[in-house]
């Protein structure tokens, strides 16, 4: 293969480029982040690394660029992961890859590591989860494998950083090594028509793409590849007539032979899977009771009549972990932050501010802000470690696998499951993994119904009128959990209606199949997975809260405190929607609430409050039962709580979930759709829950 550099982005400096390539879930982002040290997020799944990331890292003061490619089974791409991971292996000159294999799943492993080998000999194979592997018994003779694949091997436990130098050291010499690809024997039939047309193609692609590589594309009618080959050659070269006429003979001789079409994709295919399979006989030495854990943990977590209550129960469970011990530390929190406003306002009156400055500054943006932290902060930060720690450990894949079947009969993706439980952290978040369904009609049914999940912007809400309406004043942590599990179930099937009716109106199709590999169970790793979580998770989402919490804390102390004949603002726009809100079981107060809480969820009740008391500013809530007695004595019973709840859970996308929306689908029609079609599903619920609750009240 042709010497090659990446270019990086930055400044122009040209240093080899690495592919790491593999399996998904094998610990590529793992090894990548341990070499760079940068901090490319690793989780449980199949696709989540939707895009190449590069890094620099330096072997004995020689730079090194790391490219984390997305895992794939192999390179005949099926997905769009599979796909670039081979434009990238194929045609983007990586100067070495290397493989990371799962030791104890290494026979399928290998199918793709051979594939590897016949585009370029310029290969580590690294044998990672090798400390996995020996606590299940597994022996793997790496001296034997590395002499069966003609590369080197390395045996590595990325995750305690055990065979990383080795790692460098082993690719530092590769680079300087033949890059001459190894070639898996194929049926005789099969060699005898590549030995004619593989000196062809030598001739004219002159060292430029590895010749037999794509004589097998070619023979098995490989057209995407091909056609990337095209474009990457830039000339006519693989349609001259010399091509043409060897590509013709060698054909013509397979099909008097009996193989062409299917039948020769499928011979070509297993003569890698046996290959790996010999291979594997030769290195490999595994105890017959492997995989025993795994199988019966699967039977609980997957069982028929287990799933789905255990998921449940998980999800109750979660939630309960989080109120419960938010509960303190968000009062404490308060107390401290809204402690500061007296020191702040004498502060600003010792620089002779204005009474509205003053105002302005404390009781509009520092009091909101205030709020938004001690609210969102301790639950977020209890919220996203616990489902990181049940990411780590390997159940996200089996909700994803247990609800798979809804989602087909929704005639949607089973991955929609993931960015759905990405979106209860949030929505946005959520919206931009849907990167990890291939098919575009599916992309976009999950796009449009991620906002019935609720975000962590709205748990506070949702958990507070549960709380004070619904699970006594005292707030039985325990009841209001099952209560929230409850919404959010709702939430859930909102999200298969949708995607139904979707998928039966606008957006027809077939659903596709794809495979969700349910990777081996791991003991997580909580220390990691809390810092972790709690810098990129938590403080991203608080960081944007947070941003447009101040703002939207200066408007509404704006509108609450700007009077036109002796009205607030407020007062006046809650006045006009106040007919129509009435209608759907809320009141003017409350719509507006929500169209003020557009930039962020999480400020919706403290607007509420403010308007109520029509202080001016954000009312304190001492405790959760001072909070029912105000909202009571504003006319509030437990049907407008409900309403409240189900609007909450139902409503337009918040302003950062919508750019996103807009960003991933470029289109202001989709984007609209985003935001019609939860909003008029709210009203409908609303309606109904206000009419049906009135009979009872
Ligand atoms: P990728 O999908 O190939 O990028 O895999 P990740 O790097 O995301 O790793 C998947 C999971 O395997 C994560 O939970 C890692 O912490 C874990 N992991 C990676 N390498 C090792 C290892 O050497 N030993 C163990 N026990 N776990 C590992």
């Amino acid at each position: 293969m042709a010497e090659s550099f990446y270019h990086l982005p930055d400044g122009g400096r040209k240093t080899p480029a690495v592919a790491l390539a593999g399996n998904p879930n094998v610990g590529k982002s793992t090894v990548f982040n341990a070499l760079t040290g940068l901090r490319q997020h690793t989780g449980n799944w199949a696709g989540k690394t939707v895009a190449n990331a590069s890094g620099q890292c330096t072997y004995q003061g020689k730079a090194l660029t790391l490219v984390d490619i997305p895992g794939a089974y192999s390179l005949d791409a099926q997905s769009a992961d599979e796909k670039a991971a081979r434009d990238f292996i194929c045609f983007g000159n990586p100067d070495a890859v290397i493989v990371v294999c799962d030791a104890s799943v290494l026979e399928r492993n290998l199918v793709l590591a051979l594939q590897i080998l016949e585009v370029t000999g310029r290969v580590v194979v690294c044998v990672n989860l090798m400390d996995e592997a020996a606590k299940k018994g597994i022996r793997i003779d790496a001296k034997k494998l590395s002499e069966e694949l003609r590369v080197p091997v390395v045996e590595t436990s990325a995750r305690s950083g055990k065979g990383l130098s080795r790692l460098m050291e082993t690719v530092d010499a590769v680079l300087k090594g033949p890059s001459a690809p190894h070639a898996v024997r194929q049926l005789p039939a099969v060699e005898e028509a590549l030995s004619g047309l593989v000196p062809v193609l030598e001739t004219v692609l002159k060292g430029r793409l590895p010749a037999r590589f794509l004589a097998l594309r070619m023979l098995a009618g490989e057209e995407e590849v091909l056609n990337q080959a095209v474009e990457y050659l830039g000339d006519g070269s693989l349609s001259c007539p010399q091509v043409k006429r060897a590509l013709w003979k060698a054909l013509h001789y397979l099909e008097e032979q009996g193989l062409f079409g299917q039948k020769l994709r499928d011979a070509i295919s297993a003569c890698t899977v046996l290959r790996a399979e010999e291979i594997c006989c030769e290195a490999v030495r595994m105890p017959p009771s492997c995989g025993k854990r795994d199988r019966k943990l699967d039977r609980f977590f997957t069982g028929k009549w287990t799933a789905l209550p255990v998921m449940l129960l998980l999800m109750a469970l979660v939630f309960w972990i989080t109120m419960a011990g938010a509960n303190i530390p968000s009062q404490l929190l308060s107390e401290l932050l809204l402690g500061l406003e007296p020191a702040m306002k004498a502060g600003l009156a010792a620089l002779h501010a204005p009474a509205w400055l003053s105002g302005l500054l404390v009781d509009g943006m520092y009091h909101i802000l205030a709020w938004v932290v001690s609210v969102m902060l301790p639950p977020m930060a209890i919220f996203f470690p616990l489902f990181t720690l049940l990411e780590d450990f390997g159940y996200l894949p089996r909700v994803a696998f247990n609800l798979d079947r809804c989602f087909q009969k929704a005639k949607a993706c089973g991955r929609q499951c993931l960015t759905m439980l990405m979106g209860f952290g949030c929505n946005a978040v959520g919206v931009s993994g849907a990167k990890i369904i291939d098919s575009p009609r599916e992309r976009l049914i999950a796009i449009l119904t991620n906002v019935f999940v609720p975000c962590n912007g709205r748990f506070p809400t949702l958990l507070m009128l549960i709380s004070v309406f619904f699970a006594g004043s005292q707030g039985s942590s325990l009841l209001s959990a099952l209560m929230l599990a409850g919404v959010v179930g709702l939430g859930i099937l909102m999200t298969f209606l949708i995607s139904r009716l979707l998928s039966a109106t606008i957006l027809k199709g077939v659903p596709s199949s794809f495979t969700l590999e349910l990777p081996p169970y791991r003991r997580p790793q909580v220390g990691k997975v809390i810092v972790r979580s709690i810098l990129d998770r938590t403080l991203f989402v608080l960081g944007r809260a947070v941003m447009v919490a101040a703002p939207a804390g200066l408007v509404i102390w704006l509108m609450a405190n700007v009077t036109v004949d002796g009205e607030t603002l407020l007062a006046l726009c809650a006045g006009f929607l106040d007919p129509f809100a009435r209608s759907i079981g809320l009141d003017g107060v409350i719509l507006m609430a929500f169209i003020l809480g557009f930039p962020a969820n999480e400020i919706v009740l403290p607007i509420i409050l403010m308007a109520y008391t029509a202080s001016g500013t954000l009312a304190d809530v001492g405790s959760m039962a001072e909070l029912g007695a105000q909202l009571s004595a504003c006319g509030w019973t437990w049907v407008t709580a409900l309403c409240v709840i189900l609007f909450s859970l139902c409503h337009w996308p918040c302003s950062t979930t919508l750019l996103t929306i807009y960003k991933e689908t470029k289109s202001v029609k989709w984007t609209a759709l985003a935001f019609f079609i939860p909003t008029a599903t709210g009203f409908i619920l609303c309606f109904l829950a206000a009419r049906i609750g009135g009979m009872f009240l």
